[in-house]
């Protein structure tokens, strides 16, 4: 605790199944904290994402190009581990509404039980983002809806590519 290796990098972990606006801002707060922050996109197979980790790194990349200090990437197994790994103390997370609390404060308090030298770090966005969810923004992909006021356009343009296989798959189409 009190040690200043804290305020050098810091590690904004997720699934980012696609990066929507609200992940931005939170990569934009976090960037004004720390010279240094690595976005990283987890496997995680049994979330069955609707986008691989390649595809949702290439996205984020787009999505930070213009912001220095932002390097994207992806990892396996356990994000404390993958944070030792990397030398780096803080976990970045957004928390959105009450909802997203439990399950942040299991999480930071499980990593903090395995990794005692790491802290979790919330981060709240801009309120005009605070009810956007990868997971609803899929759904209302799924039905056609508009989805320009939550991702960027390459994301949207994306999407609908994606969505639209999904329809389209045998037995569905
Ligand atoms: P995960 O599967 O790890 O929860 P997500 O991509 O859904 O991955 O979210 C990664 C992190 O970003 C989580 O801490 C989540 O609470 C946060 N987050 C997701 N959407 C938003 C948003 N609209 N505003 C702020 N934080 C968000």
């Amino acid at each position: 605790m009190g040690n200043l290796r804290y305020l050098q990098k810091a590690i904004y972990p997720g699934s980012f199944d696609p990066v929507t606006l609200g992940h931005i801002d939170i990569i934009k707060r976090a960037k004004e904290i720390f010279p240094e922050l690595i976005v990283a996109v987890a496997h995680n197979p049994q979330k069955k994402p609707l986008f691989s980790v390649s595809e949702r790194v290439r996205m984020l990349k787009k999505a930070t190009a213009l912001i220095k200090g932002v390097k994207v990437t992806d990892f396996s197994g356990l994000v404390v581990d993958y944070a030792r790994r990397q030398k780096v103390n803080v976990l970045i997370r957004g928390l959105r509404m009450i909802s997203d609390f439990e399950y942040e404060f299991q999480m930071a308090l499980t990593n903090r039980k395995i990794a005692g030298s790491i802290e979790t770090i919330f981060l709240m966005p801009n309120e005009s983002y605070s009810y956007i969810s990868s997971k609803l923004l899929k759904e209302v992909g799924f039905m056609g809806g508009d989805l320009s006021c939550f991702v960027p356009p390459y994301v949207e343009k994306a999407m609908k590519i994606k969505l639209h296989e999904d329809k389209c798959r045998p037995g569905i189409c």
